[in-house]
């Protein structure tokens, strides 16, 4: 049995109740070595063998997960495994050698960067959607799904393995419509010890991450929601019923 488990983004307790307990029962751990907190791995047992899978090919890892099907076996992916995890090759694999597993979901860095800034992506009148993208790297991104096409939202947008293109990043969110001095932030290493946050504008970004010296594991997000103003929730408001409540009428005293 094969479980993924999403280690969360950085700060060894913010991983879920139930990966702690998988990590802790594992046989084997196959860890992602570049963003996992190594921290993690003293919750393995004396005797669970542990596999860094930055030194691992795909066929590495599923040969371990397959030598080992009568063990308990933990795929340990950075952040939650379903944001650029690439464990659909490995689920696939397993499909096609019948090998069993469970996906256990961990906290993205996109909600260790919210918690960051003290934000929330989600503000009435500013932005009700968040566009979750990166720039194209190794792996490329579909021409209709390009950044300018995104940009034209104004929604909040969230940007992932970008850090390091942060230029033309830049220029390619203004051509594609937020303003040049929409608000933006670069968070660094979002819940580890050397967390850093950046607040700036879109047009600042490649400057600050300079100043700042951050080149990678950075997240940036965009948008009005890093702004002053925004519209009250409906859900708060006294003037408005909802199934588990009803409005207060103006005016009565409470
Ligand atoms: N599955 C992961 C993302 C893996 S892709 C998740 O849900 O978070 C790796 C990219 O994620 C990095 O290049 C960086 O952009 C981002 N990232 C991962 N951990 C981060 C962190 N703690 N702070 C900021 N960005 C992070």
């Amino acid at each position: 049995m094969v479980n993924f488990v999403g280690a969360g983004p950085g700060a060894a307790d913010l991983i879920t109740v139930r990966g702690m307990r998988l990590l802790k029962e594992a046989d084997i751990i196959i860890y992602a070595g570049s963003l996992v907190n190594k921290e993690l791995l003293s919750f393995a047992g004396a005797e669970c063998r542990i596999y860094n899978s930055a030194e691992m090919t795909l066929e590495e890892v599923i040969e371990v997960m397959r030598d080992n099907t009568d063990k308990a076996v933990v795929r340990l992916h950075t952040g939650d495994p379903s944001i650029y995890g690439a464990i659909r090759e490995q689920i696939d694999e397993l499909d096609r050698l019948g090998i069993e597993y469970e996906i256990c979901p961990g906290v993205s860095s996109m909600f260790g960067a919210a918690a960051a800034l003290k934000a929330e992506y989600t503000l009435p009148d500013v932005s009700q959607s968040v566009i979750i993208t990166r720039m194209a790297g190794r792996t490329p991104v579909p021409e209709r799904e390009s950044i300018e096409s995104f940009a034209a939202h104004n929604a909040t947008m969230v940007i992932f393995l970008s850090a390091g293109m942060l230029d033309e990043l830049s220029e390619r969110l203004i051509a594609g419509g937020y303003t040049p001095d929409t608000p933006a932030a670069i968070v660094y290493k979002a819940t580890w010890a050397d967390e850093k946050t950046v607040i700036t504008t879109v047009k600042n970004l490649a400057e600050a991450a300079r100043k700042s010296g951050i080149t990678k594991t950075a997240l940036i997000t965009v948008g009005g929601f890093l702004g002053e103003s925004y519209d009250r929730s409906r859900l708060y408001d006294p003037e408005f019923s909802h199934e588990f409540r009803k409005a207060k009428q103006r005016g009565y005293p409470e």
